[in-house]
């Protein structure tokens, strides 16, 4: 009943369950991942009608349509919903029992009723370009994740839109009309699978770059902050500043330095836990101080830097005074502590040696810490 060339063609359905193994292994270590689960879930759902239609002589399609047909559809669906998902959105349920409804009604019309597997190729394919396109505004104009990563995993859900019209299109010209057509074993059949063999592949190492490389994202992410404060941590500050420097130059830059007073007392008051509330409440604090080319970084315990784009120091002094009048409306949760901070502020020398302006600054914390703590002393270099 079968030849040598249909068991061939299972190696595309086996692939495609392959990827999608491959797929679920991904998402069982990388639970946040989600997305993958339900592509993974496409691809295997997809593959064993895939795998079954290749096998399977003309005289028994239409007995199978509804059961195969259901596969591909779920299938189809579960794959554009987790692109969907990738882009932040979701397929709309509603519309794909619609779609899927209406294709599976008409599949039974014309198997048991009328007999016509090209019209039942014609439905099947268009229901499932409509499954593909039905999140197509949520992916086009979706926000996750970043460049240039978006951009292909556009391109790739586009070419999978294209190709679904295009296969209704040469469905509805190209193939004859007249049930004469041995479906699984015709031309059309294996360039169909050779095709949905490379936009497989393509889609999927397409998902699983994106996720390799929001990983990355994240771990860079991890590697340079503060985990108390999620504020840069003192090596990406100075990776930072050189690259803010590298871009800007050296001039109009200020350096700020801030410790936060008798910090001491507060968690032997309050307790530990109360004085890195005090440290998050803080850096939630400068996080929301600083503008677009501003740095601030937690380079110790309860020490902070800032680098503050000014043209004067006058400006530069502004802010620290901004700061060191909020930080005493910090509301510290469990405490009826009042935090209060020290700073020391300077300009950046032309020759731009950040780590000689930190210590000019930390001077000035210093004397700040002397004057009496609560204070802002600057000086002009
Ligand atoms: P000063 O006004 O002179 O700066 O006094 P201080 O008490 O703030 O300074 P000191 O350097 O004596 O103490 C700093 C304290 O900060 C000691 C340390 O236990 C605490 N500290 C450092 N890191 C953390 C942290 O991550 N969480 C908490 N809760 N405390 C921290
Ligand atoms: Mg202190
Ligand atoms: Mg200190």
């Amino acid at each position: 009943m079968s030849s040598p060339n249909q068991y061939f063609v299972l190696i595309v359905p086996a692939c495609a369950a392959l990827l999608g193994i491959a797929m679920i292994y991904c998402w069982s270590r990388l639970r946040d991942h989600r997305y993958l689960l339900w592509i993974a879930s496409g691809y295997i759902a997809t593959a064993i009608p895939m795998g079954i239609h290749s096998l399977m002589p003309t005289e028994l399609l239409a007995r199978w349509t509804l059961p195969l047909s259901s596969m591909y559809l779920l299938g189809v669906w579960a794959m554009a919903q987790g692109v969907a998902l990738r882009f932040g959105g979701r397929s709309h349920v509603g519309g794909a029992c619609l779609i899927m409804a209406t294709t599976l009604g008409l599949l039974f019309y014309f198997s048991r009723v009328d007999d016509q597997l090209w019209l039942r190729l014609l439905i099947l394919n268009s229901g499932l370009a409509l499954l593909v396109a039905l999140p197509a505004k949520t992916i086009l104009y979706g926000h996750a994740p970043t460049l240039p990563l978006r951009t292909l995993l556009r391109a790739s859900y586009l070419i999978v839109l294209i190709y679904a019209f295009i296969r209704v299109a040469i469905l509805a010209t190209v193939i004859p009309h007249d049930g004469q057509l041995e479906l699984t074993r015709s031309g059309f059949w294996l360039l169909m699978l050779a095709t949905n063999m490379f936009i497989s592949i393509w889609l999927a190492l397409a998902i699983l770059t994106s996720t390799a490389m929001s990983i990355v994202q994240t771990l860079d992410h991890e590697r340079s902050r503060d985990p108390l404060t999620r504020l840069l941590n003192r090596r990406a500050f100075f990776e930072q500043v050189k690259k803010r420097l590298e871009l800007y130059g050296h001039n109009g830059w200020a350096v700020l330095t801030c410790d936060l007073d008798h910090f001491k007392s507060l968690n032997d008051t309050w307790g530990h836990a109360a004085g890195d509330r005090a440290l998050r409440e803080f850096g939630a604090l400068l996080a929301r101080t600083v503008r677009q080319d501003d740095l601030a970084a937690r380079f110790g315990g309860e020490e902070f830097v800032m680098l503050i784009r000014s043209t004067s120091l006058h400006t530069a002094v502004l802010v620290a005074e901004r700061l060191r009048s909020s930080v005493m409306n910090l509301p510290i949760a469990a405490t009826a502590h009042t935090l209060t901070a020290s700073f020391g502020v300077v300009q950046l020398n032309s020759n731009g040696d950040i780590n000689q302006a930190i210590e000019q600054a930390d001077r000035l914390l210093y004397e700040a810490k002397h004057a009496g703590r609560n204070k802002v002393i600057w000086r002009a270099s």
